[in-house]
């Protein structure tokens, strides 16, 4: 298979690239499965804990056959954030909230691996909800003195009540009040993108409805594992947790649409 080293693609852990495919491509395929195309790029995702050094993504095309184009991982240097939360068990769950927490991490697992039909984005994405970015995507976490697990979400501050909206088209996967994401609401918006909100004051939306772009989802709280009011904004693509500032940037871009954006690790924060 030919292989093609594209000069300027460097990534980094946690963001988005944009690889060009021509018009014929049939599909594009990352180590983490077939990436979503956008505009003549297949945005492949970059784990946060991804090894740094060179990748490749596999292009099928209808009339040139398939060939490869390498991209390199560079490291990207995330602050550390120290928080103090003063509810303990939402720190150190007691072992009677075990359980629960388990099931709810796999009612997100299993809706951030789903991968449905595609959806017409096109209108491209916008902040969930007015306020300023609290705590940026990628922070290496300590709570309470104990290292933890990535920020792999964006929090927007802003006051309880602030009506949340879904960033682009799609369907309430699933929604609840989970143990340390508080009233959460997770969407897809097909070909293995999906959104969530987490520490909601209210949800107005029932699963499986099917969400136009700017609909509102609920409220911004301070329910679950905060510190106070915000919404913690995860965006996930092919089961990857990228930021969302970047990924909308980015994306916005490839359509010409006005730039917006600017959590195992299905915890929020
Ligand atoms: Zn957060």
């Amino acid at each position: 298979m030919l292989e093609l080293l594209l000069a300027l693609a460097v990534g980094y852990p946690g963001t988005t690239i944009a690889v060009p495919v021509p018009d014929d491509v049939v599909e594009a395929r990352s180590e983490h499965g077939a990436a979503l195309i956008v505009n003549g790029h297949a945005l492949v995702p970059i784990d946060l804990a991804a090894k740094l050094g060179s990748r490749s993504v596999s292009i099928k095309t209808q009339g040139r056959g398939s060939y490869k184009v390498q991209y390199a991982v560079e490291d990207l240097d995330y602050p550390e954030n120290h928080l103090t939360i003063q509810n303990k068990r939402l720190v150190n769950p007691y072992a009677e909230d075990v359980d629960r927490i388990q099931r709810e991490s796999s009612i997100m697992r299993t809706v951030f691996a789903s991968r449905t039909d595609p959806i017409d984005l096109s209108s491209g994405f916008t902040r969930p909800t007015e306020g300023v970015t609290s705590s940026p995507f990628g922070l290496r976490r300590v709570l309470n003195g104990q290292p933890r697990n990535r920020h792999t979400g964006l929090d927007i501050a802003a006051n309880t009540g602030t009506p949340i909206k879904t960033m682009a088209p799609g369907r309430v996967a699933a929604s609840g009040a989970y143990f340390f994401n508080g009233n959460t609401v997770l969407v897809d918006h097909g070909s293995g993108l999906v959104s969530m909100y987490c520490h909601m004051n209210e949800i107005v939306v029932e699963d499986g409805a099917m969400l136009e772009a700017g609909e509102m989802i609920g409220t911004v709280g301070a329910t679950g594992r905060v510190t106070g009011p915000h919404l913690h904004w995860t965006v996930s693509l092919n089961n990857v947790r990228i930021d969302p500032a970047q990924f909308s940037a980015l994306f916005n871009d490839l359509y010409g649409v006005g730039s917006t954006a600017g959590g195992g690790d299905t915890d929020a924060h």
